[in-house]
């Protein structure tokens, strides 16, 4: 049932333009509405799961006031539900051509459910359960020969005491479920009883909780992170985005750097086909944009860089939001055509560089503080505004700025500005 008042059988009618596909999309935040802008012109017609339901970012702008909403405000295109709900997901995929994503933390089984009874889901089931486990996800590519970070599972406190033996420390420690922009991570220093016990605390775990909800890696000293947005259509072609060197401040993505800044071409090509090596090793059902999370690590035979992946996600990613503006397909864009089997858009860029600014909500929660650098970036030539239509908190992802223009030189200028007004140092 969508929300309170529709019924399922309003359900499977769908708001549509003649012929067009249907996309149901699990999750109704930033990216899914940026998916819905551009679903029109591909002639897509969407609808969203969300909690909050019309509230979410992408109700606004899919028309959720149109003709069939209820005095609610919630229509047909919108479903209100956790996105792990079994007959949510399934009132969700009713007459849609393809169920997809924006989210990993999402319900697998009930994914698994709709693909037996019929649902086309895009990435599939398997797919996103291989990558919702980090560890699972680990244990897959490192079956593949990708390149990670050293890692184990801790299912209980003496592995914690042997993994730290094996990588040192300090160690990272990983859940391996449910973990976004750092939280889910925690850094032991030493090992003593007071210390894991302490760490354990961050993430909410008692010693008893150990057995399947965390992991060890080794701690990289990385030279940077790159990230590469790599699409794979239903038939597997396969392409990558240009490799981008992301800025993090405390585990959030502050700024995106196009193409990877002080990265040789020779490394920058390497982290493309490192991405879609471990995008093709997930195989059949991985479809859509993903997101490849790099780290650049000097040699620890001696040798020089070496790239290790960090992470993957199953859908359109902060890192790639660049491509709105700076390539030839956006990444919003080639995510709907892969799902719906349509030929994939180019992935180069349009112009010499760019650079993707993230607005986050000012730490004393005004909005006027907040759009200090959107009120920059409107004066500015070639900066583009991307505004979410989520309430201010402080820290939250508000929106973000993209730059374009000719040389890395000419970036920066802009860049400065912003960065300044954002309160972000670049070292
Ligand atoms: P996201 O929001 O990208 O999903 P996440 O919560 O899944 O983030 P990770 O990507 O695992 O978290 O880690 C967040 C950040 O912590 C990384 O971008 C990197 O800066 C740092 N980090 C992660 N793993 C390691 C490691 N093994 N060694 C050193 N730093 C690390
Ligand atoms: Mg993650
Ligand atoms: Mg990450």
């Amino acid at each position: 049932m969508p929300s309170s008042s529709s019924s399922s059988s309003s359900s499977s009618s769908l708001p549509t333009t003649p012929n067009s596909l249907k996309v149901g999309c699990v999750g109704g935040g930033q990216l899914g509405r940026m998916m819905a802008l551009e679903a029109p012109r591909l002639n897509i017609s969407m609808r969203f799961l969300d909690p909050t339901g019309s509230d979410c970012p992408a109700a606004q702008v899919v028309g959720c006031s149109g003709p069939t909403s209820t005095p609610g405000g919630v229509s047909d295109r919108i479903v209100k539900g956790t996105l792990c709900d079994e007959d949510k997901l399934r009132e969700l995929g009713m007459g849609c051509d393809v169920v997809t994503m924006e989210i990993e933390h999402v319900g697998v089984e009930g994914l698994r459910k709709l693909e037996e009874e019929g649902v086309n889901v895009q990435p599939c089931s398997r797919v996103i359960g291989i990558i919702q486990d980090k560890f699972v996800q680990k244990e897959h590519f490192a079956k593949h020969g990708i390149p990670l970070p050293p890692y184990t599972n801790l299912p209980t406190i003496e592995s914690i005491h042997d993994a730290a033996l094996q990588f040192g420390l300090p160690l990272m420690l990983k859940s391996r479920k449910g973990a976004y922009d750092g939280r889910g991570n925690t850094v032991l220093k030493e090992t003593t009883p007071q210390a894991i016990a302490s760490a354990l605390d961050d993430l909410g775990l008692k010693e008893s909780d150990l057995g399947d909800t965390l992991y060890a890696e080794g701690w990289i000293k990385f030279q940077c992170e790159v990230a590469v947005m790599v699409v794979r259509s239903t038939t597997g072609e396969t392409r990558a985005y240009p490799a981008t060197s992301a800025i993090q401040t405390d585990s959030i993505c502050r700024v995106v750097l196009v193409p990877a800044r002080n990265v040789s071409a020779a490394i920058r090509h390497q982290c493309e086909q490192i991405a879609m090596r471990a995008i093709n090793a997930l195989g059949d059902g991985a479809t859509g944009v993903f997101g490849v999370e790099l780290f650049l690590a000097e040699g620890r035979h001696g040798g020089g860089t070496e790239v290790l992946l960090n992470e993957v996600a199953p859908r359109p990613h902060n890192t790639g939001h660049y491509t709105q503006d700076a390539c030839g397909t956006s990444q919003f864009e080639n995510h709907l055509r892969a799902v719906c089997g349509l030929p994939l858009g180019d992935t180069g860029l349009i112009c010499g560089a760019a650079a993707m600014v993230n607005v986050l909500g000012a730490s004393s929660g005004d909005i006027n503080d907040t759009m200090q650098g959107v009120n920059a970036a409107m004066s500015m030539p070639r900066a583009v505004v991307h505004w979410y239509g989520k309430g201010c908190r402080p820290g939250r992802k508000m929106g973000h700025i993209n730059i374009t223009a000719d040389s890395h030189a000419e970036i920066d200028a802009s860049l400065a500005e912003i960065l300044d007004l954002e309160r972000i140092s670049v070292d």
